[in-house]
Parts: C-alpha cells; sequence; structure tokens
C-alpha cells in the first residue's frame, strides 16, 4: 500500500469515527439512513453505553439522540432515582439523592454533572442537557411550594410536546439544506474526487487545488455551521467553539456537521414525543407499548421501596409522566389502554404473564428473571 493510499485508509477510519454518535446507557437514538422515517437504533458498545452510526453515504441522514430524565420530580423535592427505563439495556447508575426543595441553595452544572448545593446530584448525558436541566431545577426550587406543583406538571407535560419537536426539526431542516449539500459535495470531493485526480493526474500538479478546494468547503460549512448553532444552542459557546473549530479543519467532521447539530436538538423532549412523527407509525407503536408497560410496572427491585417518602415521590413522579405519556399516545392516534392490555394465551399451557414484559408462563407462582423477579399474573 503506498503512502497515499494509506493515507485515504486513515481518512476513511476518521470519518467513519464521525459518523458514530455516542448514547448513554438508558438513552436512545432516533437515525434516519434513507426515506422518511427514522429508526431507533440499537447502541454497541459496554455498561456506560454504546455507539450508533448514523449514515456514512449521501445524502448522510440525520441523528438525533435522546435521554431520559434523571430525576424524580414531585412537590416535596428532587430524587436523583427513576425507576423506569427506556432502554433495553437497563436503568444506567443513579445516586438516589434526595433533596428538598427548601434545602436547595445552589444548582450547578458543571460539564456533564449537575451539583445540588455543591455535592454531585446526577450526571447528564451532554453538556447542553446539564445546562438545561440545571436551570430547570433552579428554577422550580425558586417558585412558593403552591405554585410548584403546577410548574412540575407542565414541566413534564412540556416534554411530550411533539408539535414543539416538529417545529424544531423542520426549522432544523430548514437551516440544514446548505449545510447537507456542501456536506454531500465535501463528501465526494474527498472520497471520490481527490483520489481519480490524484491518480490521473499526479499529486504535485494537483494537490493545491484539492486542498484549497476542501477547507473553502469546509470553512463555509464552519460558518453555516456557527450560525445554525447560534440560533439553536444560543448559551452553548463551547461546544459551538469547539465544534466549529473541529469543522473548519477536519474535513471528516465538516462532512458530519449536520450531525453535530440535530444529535442534541432533541435530547430535552421524552424519547417517546420525539418516537411521534419521526419514526413510522408501526415502530411508535411498539415503542409506546414497551414504554407505557414500564412506566405502568418499572422493572424489580425498586431501591425506594424500604422508605415511604422516596416511594412516594418516585410513584408521582411516575405518575405525571405516565398521564403525559398517555395523552401522547391518544394525539398519535392509538388507545393507551388497548396498547396495554393483557396477552391472550399464546398457547392453552400458558397460564401467566408478566405484566410488564408480556412474556408467558406455564407457572402461576413464577416470576419473571428479565423484569427483575416481578411476580406474574394469571390469566
Ligand atoms: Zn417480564
Amino acid at each position: 500500500m503506498s503512502d497515499l493510499e494509506f493515507f485515504f485508509v486513515v481518512l476513511a477510519a476518521f470519518y467513519l469515527w464521525e459518523c458514530a454518535g455516542w448514547v448513554s446507557i438508558g438513552g436512545m437514538a432516533l437515525v434516519r439512513w434513507w426515506g422518511r422515517w427514522s429508526f431507533l437504533a440499537q447502541p454497541v458498545g459496554n455498561h456506560r453505553g454504546g455507539f450508533v452510526l448514523a449514515q456514512p453515504f449521501p445524502p448522510l441522514g440525520s441523528l438525533h439522540v435522546l435521554a431520559p430524565l434523571p430525576v424524580s420530580l414531585s412537590p416535596e423535592g428532587v430524587l436523583a432515582y427513576v425507576a423506569t427505563t427506556t432502554s433495553r439495556s437497563g436503568r444506567p447508575f443513579q445516586t438516589g439523592r434526595f433533596v428538598a426543595w427548601n434545602e436547595i441553595q445552589s444548582v450547578a452544572a458543571r460539564r456533564k454533572v449537575i451539583r445540588v448545593n455543591g455535592a454531585r446530584m446526577v450526571t447528564t448525558p451532554s453538556t447542553t442537557y446539564a445546562r438545561w436541566l440545571a436551570n430547570e431545577l433552579q428554577t422550580l426550587a425558586k417558585l412558593q411550594p403552591e405554585q410548584r406543583t403546577k410548574a412540575i406538571q407542565q414541566f413534564i407535560q412540556a416534554r411530550f410536546d411533539e408539535s414543539r419537536i416538529r417545529q424544531l426539526t423542520t426549522s432544523l431542516a430548514d437551516r440544514l439544506q446548505p449545510v447537507r449539500w456542501l456536506a454531500n459535495l465535501l463528501l465526494v470531493v474527498v472520497f471520490v474526487v481527490a483520489p481519480l485526480v490524484i491518480w490521473s493526474r499526479g499529486l504535485v500538479s494537483t494537490w493545491h487545488f484539492l486542498l484549497a478546494g476542501t477547507f473553502l468547503t469546509s470553512g463555509a460549512l464552519a460558518v453555516l455551521f456557527w450560525r445554525a448553532h447560534r440560533e439553536f444552542f444560543p448559551s452553548a459557546e463551547d461546544e459551538r467553539f469547539s465544534h466549529g473549530l473541529m469543522i473548519a479543519l477536519f474535513p471528516a467532521a465538516a462532512i458530519r456537521a449536520g450531525d453535530a447539530l440535530s444529535r442534541p436538538l432533541l435530547e430535552t423532549f421524552h424519547p417517546l414525543a420525539a418516537a411521534l412523527g419521526l419514526c413510522h407509525p408501526t415502530e411508535f407503536k411498539q415503542l409506546a407499548r414497551r414504554l407505557l408497560l414500564d412506566m405502568e410496572h418499572p422493572a424489580l427491585p425498586l431501591p425506594t421501596a424500604h422508605d415511604p417518602k422516596l416511594a412516594a415521590l418516585e410513584l408521582w413522579s411516575r405518575g405525571a409522566t405516565l398521564e403525559a405519556a398517555r395523552a401522547l399516545v391518544q394525539r398519535g392516534g392509538l388507545n393507551h389502554a388497548e396498547l396495554t392490555c393483557p396477552p391472550v394465551p399464546a398457547e392453552a399451557c400458558c397460564r401467566a404473564y408478566c405484566p410488564r414484559c408480556h412474556a408467558q408462563f406455564i407457572i402461576i407462582e413464577a416470576t419473571c428473571g428479565d423484569c427483575g423477579r416481578m411476580p406474574v399474573v394469571q390469566f
């Protein structure tokens, strides 16, 4: 392999690395490769999370990373524990720390970590998410107790606002049109035109034209990225600077400029709300069923079970979320009661089912291993 061939192989490897999006454990990713619909990508990785692959070929597709809310909220306080999980890989590590609203002196986001009264409360999937949640908690903490219950309910409902999601995705798609054109052009120039030109004309007489063309396109992409990022993430100045610099200097990052904008766009919404409208109706239905059942019957054991105060807080928060999720499902044209109704026995010998995953059992006294030894329910 010549030095030049090796260079293009390394460049292709870097490009594939840029196509990969990290999803923290408990999170989800909606990836669109071709056509209108996104699909729920299964991350490949370890106990801390995994990678999903965005469409590496033209027209480059889109990638949205979604994250669950890492705290339970009630009129009493904040609990750094959530019983439900949107991911098949289970719950992430949670500190389980509880702070009453009237004890909150300070809420600060430092990188991905939110600190309450100076001590670590939760680790979020991104710096933008941490800043958003810290601001929301600070706002709720400053309210009078009689205003707070309504405000928490509105906060939870806002995470299911599919019309706001539609508005954001539509305006980002408009903003991304010139970015997509230039990124696709750059992909073709770097991986098709440049090797062909160098092969037919030699490197010595062509390198300066190729380099100038590549960096002019990258520069234009950096400017477009900067403007769009300032519009959608006005307070994320550090991310804007670091991503903008990478895009300007590194063609593989410039081709994926659109992902840097779409990846965090919907992270503050509930994954189910993002899936409505972005996923095919069949996939939305399957996801809605799984998540509603998980909200109704979260996997055991529940660490809050030993403390009635924390158990009530978790139940209140989950109840408010379930109510908002059911309303979303109804708006999506589905009946939540039909979606979660008990299964019919698959065979005559099946006598019970797991209320969470609907696996069927022939022994009535069985427990479901997949759901933390949840007792089964007789048909
Ligand atoms: Zn189960």
